[in-house]
Formats: structure tokens, sequence, C-alpha cells
């Protein structure tokens, strides 16, 4: 049978964009198809602006610290449409990379319309139908909008409209303290708002090594961010401007009243009105497309990638499956995605990176053999600038090699490939005490970590032997 494209990938985020110029670079006749904004999530209503406007916020930070370094600054209540702005012309400036203009000047037919899946080798795109040989689900992930009394008749915010606030909340409540309500928490906080995060769970940064735990949430309320821990939002109403909501915590029934409120109670994904079960595309409890580690679903000829998979749901990953998912759909390979070695930042200030494994997740796979952890306020870059809550912790296997670690400072983002290449390249904890670093960098925490391990790790009898032969 001959089909009009031999690859139609429907979504244009991330995922999408990247399986579509792959395809395409290999001579493949690619349609790609959008039903809103080229670029996706990230580019329109994710890690783009978020980045864009946690500088801004970082910065009024930074001020408000003026006199901890000896200077005078005072921060004037800042123009939230100014700073808003500033998001949409960064967004501007990395558009054109994701455009339809740049997808079809690499010979992708980009179609902008709501797509459905016919059957396993058709697709309906606004009033055009086509066929592909291969179909590729990208269709990213939505905020999840919980079940509660009052919720629909509330004017509430999520990640699709905060970035279109002109004015700054006086206080704003958000239900759910993952990383995007902790990172946009923590940013309307630093500039000025009161901010009040409610979660149902004991520890924040739940999927991160437990250290975590306790340094994040002192740095969070030594901001002035309050948390109601194990609470569970029962109600929410609204009264003009002002929206209260009624929560259950741990001391009782409370209430509390802002002008502002965020869900970030997790995702969903996006397959409303896809038509999977019209072809019979296996879905997990929660929606998400279950697919094997080649990115094939239970359909045979149609494979998905990005946020719609599940797990792991960042840019990084979307392009990494998607990575995969050309030379398996175009040439019939079975490369495999490794879920052992991801890394994720958490952009609070400090930030929290992680790769590989935590060390609650080593020990129930029985592969753990010990952990290693250096403080950043013995690290004389972090004394110099004062920033000096965080760690570096390295997790070890059974062999001693390194396959995970946490890291919390200012750049972790930045410093934990450090961690990622010794992972990948199967180093032990000792493997940074031999590289020469520049003085003072926060990055020096990896070799002070190597120094204490390997002094740790000398047994008496070798210190014993050193003294005899030559002290
Ligand atoms: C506030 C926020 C901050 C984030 N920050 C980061 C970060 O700093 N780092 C990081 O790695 N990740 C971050 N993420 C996550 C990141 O944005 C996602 O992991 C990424 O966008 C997933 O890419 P994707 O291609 O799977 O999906 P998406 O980017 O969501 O793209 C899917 C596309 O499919 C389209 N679509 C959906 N249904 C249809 C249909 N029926 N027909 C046609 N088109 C359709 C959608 O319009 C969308 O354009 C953040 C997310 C949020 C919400």
């Amino acid at each position: 049978m001959k089909y009009d494209y031999h690859i139609i990938v429907i979504g244009a985020g991330s995922a999408g964009l990247t399986i579509a110029s792959g395809a395409a670079g290999l001579g493949a006749n690619v349609a790609l198809l959008e039903n809103h904004k080229m670029g996706g999530d990230c580019l329109n209503y994710g890690c783009v602006p978020s980045k864009t406007f946690l500088r801004s916020a970082h910065l009024a930070k930074d001020i408000s610290r003026a006199a901890e370094f000896a200077l005078d600054a005072n921060l004037n209540i800042p123009d939230l449409k100014a700073v808003m702005q500033r998001v949409k012309k960064v967004i501007a400036e990395i558009e054109p990379h994701d455009s339809r203009e740049r997808y079809e000047s690499l010979g992708v037919k980009v179609f902008m319309g709501e797509s459905s899946l016919i059957d396993n080798h058709t697709v309906k795109t606004g009033d055009k139908t086509i066929t592909g040989k291969k179909i590729v689900i990208a269709t990213g992930s939505k905020a999840r909008i919980p079940e509660l009394p009052g919720l629909n008749e509330v004017s509430y915010l999520t990640n699709k409209t905060i970035f279109d606030l002109e004015k700054l909340p006086s206080h704003l409540m958000i239900i759910g303290g993952g990383p995007i309500g902790l990172e946009l928490g923590q940013g309307f906080r630093h500039l000025g708002s009161r901010v009040t995060i409610i979660d149902r769970n004991e520890h924040l940064f739940p999927k991160d090594d437990p250290e975590v735990w306790d340094v994040m949430k002192k740095v969070l309320q030594d901001d002035g961010v309050e948390l109601l821990l194990q609470s569970k939002v029962n109600a929410v109403s609204q009264k003009d401007k002002e929206i209260t909501i009624e929560i259950k915590t741990s001391k009782g029934i409370e209430f509390i009243s802002g002008d502002a409120l965020l869900v970030s109670s997790g995702r969903i994904p996006d397959t409303e009105g896809l038509g999977l079960a019209n072809i019979g595309i296996k879905t997990d409890k929660r929606g998400y497309i279950i697919t094997d580690r080649s990115m094939r679903t239970s359909t045979k000829n149609i494979f998905a990638a990005g946020d719609v998979t599940g797990p792991f749901q960042f840019t990084h990953m979307a392009g990494y499956q998607g990575g995969k998912v050309v030379p398996n759909a175009l040439m019939n390979l079975r490369q495999k995605a490794n879920y052992n070695i991801v890394p994720w930042t958490t952009y609070t200030k400090p930030e929290v990176a992680h790769v590989g494994y935590t060390e609650p997740w080593a020990k129930k796979l029985g592969i753990f053999k010990e952990s290693i952890i250096s403080q950043l306020n013995e690290n004389d870059r972090a004394k110099s600038q004062n920033d000096r809550a965080g760690f570096l912790k390295l997790i070890l296997g059974k062999k001693g090699k390194i396959i995970g670690a946490t890291l919390v400072s200012e750049k972790a983002g930045e410093m934990i490939p450090l961690a990622t290449m010794a992972i990948t390249k199967g180093m032990k904890a000792s493997a940074f005490a031999s590289l020469i670093f520049s003085y003072p960098t926060e990055a020096e925490i990896f070799q002070r970590l190597s120094f204490n391990y390997l002094k740790r790790s000398l047994k008496p009898w070798m210190k014993n032997l050193i003294k005899s032969l030559f002290l």
C-alpha cells in the first residue's frame, strides 16, 4: 500500500519537533500536525517562560539581599506586566527555531489543526485526511485540574495562564508543591507576593533524595513561603476578586484567602479526542500511552514519545525519546531508551539537581552500597557568595561505582553533568580527586567529596604502612 507520508507526527512540542527534523534529515517524507502553537509547552507555557520569569524573580531576591554584601539597594514594587513582557520577548526570540516556516524549510509538511486517529495508518487533521506508514503520538500533557467543589466557578491560573498576569498578586495560593508550584511560588515570593503552597505530601521534593527535603523546606520558609504540608484542599470559592480555600490540615480545618490561585497539582496526558480507543492503543490507569523501550505502542506501526508516555516529563526526555523513535520507526531498528541515568533540575534558588538513582530507589532495587555527602558550607566559593545552603551526595552501587548524584547549589543544573559523565563512564567516587578544578568554584565540591571518600577508605593498616615506609 502507498501512503501519503513515511511518518506522521502528531504534536509539535519538544518530542514531535525532534522526530520531524530527524526524520526529514534522513530523507523521509514527514507530516507534522499541531493544533495550537509550534514549540508546545516548553516554548510557550513551560521551560522558557518559567526560566525567563525566574531570572527577574531571583534578581529581585538578590537585590533584597544587598545589605548582606555591604551595599544599599531597594526593590520597588515590581511591574509584573513589564516582567511578563520580557518573558514574551524571549519566547518570540526562540520561536523562529520551532516555527512552521523553519520546519517547512527542512522539508517537513506542517498541518495546523486538531488531529485524530481514524485507523492505524490514517489521521484526520483539520478538514483533511492523510495516511502514513508510521505514526507518532507526541501530544504532551496538560495541567491536571482536581475535582474540587467550587473550583470551576473560580478564576484559577495554570501554567498556561500565569504568564499573562499583569499585576503582582498580593497573596498567591498554590495547590500542588511539585516543581512547577515550587519554582513559581518561590519566584512570586521573591518579587514580593505573599505565597502559600498547599500539598498533601509530608515532604516537598518527594522524588529527590531525602536530604533535599529539610534543606529546601528551610530555604523556602526563610524566604517567607508559607507551606501547608500534609494538607488537603476541601473546597474553593470566590467573592468578587477574593478567592477562599478550605483546607484540611494536620491541625484541623483552615481557611485562607487570596487574590490569585495557581493549580499545579500534577499533569495528565493530552490525548482527549485523539481516538486512541478506536485503534486499541493501550494506556495505563492514568491514561498515559504505554510503550516498550523502543517507544513502540501496542499498535505496531504507532510510536509515542514525550510527556504523553508518562514518566520523566522533561524536555530533554522528550528529545531523548524522540531520538529513539527516528531510527526505530524509519529503519525498523530496536534502539532502546535507558532510564537509569536521567538528569533533572528544579530551578528553585538554590537549584536542586539529580541524575541516576536516588538512595531510596537504589535500595529498593537492591543495588545500593553506600552514599557519601559533602556540605556546600565547607566550600570557599559558597562562603564568598554567602550561598551556603546545599550539598553534593553521591550514591554508590555494589561495585563502588557512582550510580546516582544529588546536588543542591546555586548552579546545580549546570554542574550535574559532571556526575552524569561519571555515571555513564562507570567511574568510582574517587574519580574527581585527580582532576584540576578552578579555584574557587562550587564545582570543587566534587573533588572535596572524592578526597573525603579516599581518606575514609584508607584502612588503619594502610596508614601504618605509609607511616613506617615514608614518615
Ligand atoms: C511550567 C513548566 C515548566 C517546565 N520547565 C521545564 C524545565 O525547566 N525543563 C524541562 O526539561 N522541562 C520542563 N517542563 C516540562 C516540559 O515542558 C515538557 O516535558 C515538554 O514540553 C514535553 O514535550 P512534549 O513534546 O512531550 O509535549 P508538548 O511540548 O506539550 O507538545 C505537545 C504538542 O502537541 C499538541 N497537540 C496536543 N493534542 C493534539 C492534537 N490532537 N492534534 C494536534 N496537536 C496536538 C499540543 O498543542 C502541543 O503543542 C516544564 C513544564 C511546565 C508546565
